[in-house]
């Protein structure tokens, strides 16, 4: 949509809706209480316009995907958040399952000469499957097909790992680079605010834990994402929040 059509839009808004759409029109921030304004009171094809408007001045008319698969080396778990219906705890792992390295490298295996260019790997919190296991896998996918992109393990699943192993986060982070990890995944995030983490997901990490794996990869060159998981217990102050924690750290690395 062009810019002019986008400024009739907003110009057809009420005071305040009008308002935010200028400072995106004029590539300001907006504050948590306008974030939360467009929450409550913005239509969904306003919100849409301008967030496309926004996606537009970044990246031009280009999308962007990748052709990827994954592996889920296990859904025992020793966190119990309450959400989760994937994960079985380790006394009821005969419930669920545990893939050894060798039927890994296997699910890797059918990929090859596929246009998958990468693998994407995530799961529950295993305790046995520790950071040398994990380091071991990303060895042998690399020796096998040296061009695959490795995005793995949540911060959740790292921050059990470098506990367990008495690393510190960039530690851990290294020794998982240099076996082969290229990226982490966004998993794990949920909702930040401690008042509604600690009612969902208690017993993992929390936001500051999680953020802190995250930047540490980053400064690293590791790329990440992150997602949040909503429509439950959180009102959209928490979303607010959670995407304004996000904004804070990844303003450093990127144009936002
Ligand atoms: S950490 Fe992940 S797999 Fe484990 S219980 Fe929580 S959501 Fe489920």
């Amino acid at each position: 949509m062009s810019k002019e059509a986008v400024v009739r839009l907003v110009n057809e808004q009420e005071n305040n809706l009008k308002s935010i759409g200028e400072k995106i029109v004029d590539n300001k921030r907006i504050t948590d209480e306008e974030g939360l304004l467009l929450f409550e009171k913005g239509s969904l094809p306003y919100l849409g316009t301008l967030a496309n408007y926004v996606r537009e001045n970044l990246h031009g008319q280009k999308t962007f995907f990748n052709r990827n698969f994954h592996i889920e080396p296990t859904n025992v778990c020793v966190f119990s958040c309450h959400f989760c219906s994937y994960s079985r705890l380790y006394a009821k792992r005969h419930e669920g399952w545990e893939l050894g390295i060798d039927q890994m490298l296997d699910i890797v295996k059918k990929y090859d000469n596929k246009p998958e260019t990468e693998v994407h790997i995530v799961g529950g919190v295993h305790p046995k499957m520790n950071l040398p296991y994990f380091a071991e896998l990303l060895r042998k996918i690399k020796a096998h097909r040296p061009d695959l992109h490795i995005k793995g393990f949540t911060a959740v699943e790292l921050d059990y790992m470098f506990r367990k192993a008495k690393l510190s986060i960039e530690e851990g982070l290294k020794f998982l680079q240099e076996a082969g990890l290229d990226s982490i995944p966004g998993g794990g995030a949920e909702i930040f605010a401690p008042e509604i983490r600690e009612k969902i997901s208690a017993d993992k990490v929390d936001a500051v834990g999680w953020l802190a794996i995250h930047e540490a990869a980053h400064k690293m060159g590791m790329h990440s994402n992150a997602t949040m998981l909503y429509g439950h217990i959180e009102k959209y102050e928490h979303r607010i929040d959670h995407m304004r924690q996000l904004r804070e750290i990844t303003r450093s690395y990127r144009r936002l």
